[in-house]
């Protein structure tokens, strides 16, 4: 027998470690779509069901392929992803375009359906019970299939945006789709509290690719056993229950947010993290620091650069911005305007890349002006920040949406970054009666989600029906 041991997880809270791998039930894989906002829940999944027993191999292509050092617990296996240098160079910030190719090339040849048959025939580790895929990832779960392998998608962004994408053929057959800029504030009354501008888009890519990218992730979904949303019933239980009500959806389980149950939720970082601003926010008043940062992918243009940093600056307060290197189009290294630096001498640090997670939970932090990708979304309703919210594309405008109309912990800049409006929406956030009362909020919202994480915890409750059913298979 294995040596069982009580290990402590991310919210404090106890989980079973059953010790050495070779001991281990069976085997989960995974398969993280490669980019950031899609391998962090994926690898705190896996941790989770690592905790609870489970062997894990983690699948990564070698477009941002990850560092196997980092997770020595789990084994490692690259699939060629088949996209050209050119695409991966001239695509970096193209999400859409790069998960068409890697389909197509994963399709096109049988190194997967290879890769995989390998895997599972290892005798030499725990028998292979299943494959976790990103819903992006049609062409493993085919793969998947032929070997008669069960797949579960992980869902990474949230209960809303899965119900909006299963309604999208609906959506263009009622008028609301394609976009049409006369219509963008028309309130789409079968998803409430979305408008035509908060459903998914892309700045980069056609519709038609976008609806195509869409299609795919319903099938992924419903050509599965089941599928984990990284989402808690404490935000999204309407959402939930309408993907419920969903034909041919599979078991539905909201298990989130996974950052707040794994113990390793900082362990796959593209980038490298900036520590150095954890030990300055540490000579900061509590709740004085807006913390800024627009995620993974996400750019701006140098004049937009421009009105942020004095729109900062002016604000007066305290900032801890992330300028992720290449955010700035056209812009190599960092150029601050004259004057800036002495203007923010003592109040403001600007870093390349944060440990997000542990800024957000600084108590020097008093509100993240963010641009909503569903992960910072949830990491900051983890902590109870508020939120300033910049949304660009993809599912940014729905988490936008939620925040503001939904949770009221936070409000949309909208138009043009100016810096005067900057300024006033900053002072409006961090000391303003809205502020206080978004705040307030946060702090309670913060306290529910966490609860679902508790033992008899909705959260808690699903990996426990996740696990059982690995299992089981
Ligand atoms: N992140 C980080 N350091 C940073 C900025 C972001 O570790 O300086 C992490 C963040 O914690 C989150 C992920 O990168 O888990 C970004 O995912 P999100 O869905 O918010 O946005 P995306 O990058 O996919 O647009």
């Amino acid at each position: 027998m294995a040596a069982v041991q009580e290990a402590r997880v991310g919210d404090g809270s106890e989980v079973c470690d059953r010790g050495p791998r070779q001991e281990l039930a069976c085997r989960v894989l995974l398969f993280p779509l490669p980019f950031q906002g899609h391998i962090n829940p994926m690898l705190q999944l896996a941790d989770v069901l690592y905790n609870r027993g489970l062997a894990v191999t983690i699948l990564h292509t070698r477009f941002n392929a990850l560092d196997p050092a980092l997770h020595p617990e789990f084994d490692f296996v690259t699939v060629p992803d088949g996209i050209p240098a050119e695409v991966a160079a001239a695509a970096s910030g193209n999400i859409i375009e790069i998960i068409l190719t890697m389909n197509e090339a994963m399709e096109a040849t049988t190194a997967v359906d290879d890769v995989l048959a390998s895997v599972i025939a290892d005798e030499a580790r725990p028998r292979s019970a299943c494959l976790f895929i990103d819903g992006n990832l049609l062409a493993v779960q085919k793969a998947a299939a032929k070997l008669g392998l069960p797949t579960l998608v992980l869902r990474t962004g949230s209960a809303a945006c899965l119900g909006s994408f299963l309604a999208f053929p609906k959506l263009y057959e009622m008028g609301y789709l394609p976009r049409q800029q006369s219509q963008l504030y028309m309130p789409v009354k079968e998803l409430p509290p979305l408008r035509v501008r908060d459903l998914f888009f892309s700045i980069h890519s056609s519709q038609e690719k976008v609806r195509k990218v869409l299609a795919r992730i319903t099938e992924s979904v419903k050509g599965s056993s089941g599928v984990v949303i990284n989402t808690s019933e404490a935000l999204e239980i309407n959402e939930l229950e309408r993907i419920h009500s969903e034909d041919n959806v599979p078991m539905v389980l909201a298990a989130g947010p996974l950052h707040k149950l794994s113990s390793t939720s900082t362990g796959s970082s593209l980038l490298d993290q900036d520590y150095s601003c954890i030990k300055w926010l540490d000579t900061q008043p509590v709740r004085s620091v807006l913390y800024v940062c627009f995620g993974s992918l996400s750019s701006m243009n140098s004049n937009e650069f421009l009105e942020v940093a004095w729109g900062l600056a002016n604000s007066s307060h305290h900032f801890l911005w992330v300028v992720r290197p290449g955010m700035i189009n056209g812009m190599n290294g960092l150029d601050f305007p004259d004057g800036f630096n002495v203007s923010v001498q003592g109040r403001g640090k600007v870093i390349q890349w944060a440990s997000q997670q542990q800024v957000l939970g600084h108590p020097a932090v008093g509100a993240f002006w963010t641009h909503n990708g569903w992960n910072s979304t949830l990491e900051s309703i983890s902590e109870g920040v508020p939120m300033l919210c910049r949304p660009q594309s993809s599912d940014q405008m729905m988490n936008a949406r939620y925040v503001e109309k939904i949770w009221g912990i936070g409000f949309e800049l909208e138009g043009e970054l100016e810096r005067g409006r900057i300024e006033i929406a900053i002072r409006n956030l961090m000391c303003g009666r809205e502020g206080v009362e978004m705040r307030k909020r946060a702090e309670e919202l913060k306290i529910e989600v966490l609860d679902c994480l508790n033992t008899y915890g909705s959260s808690r409750i699903a990996i426990d029906k996740l696990v059982n059913y690995i299992l089981s298979l």
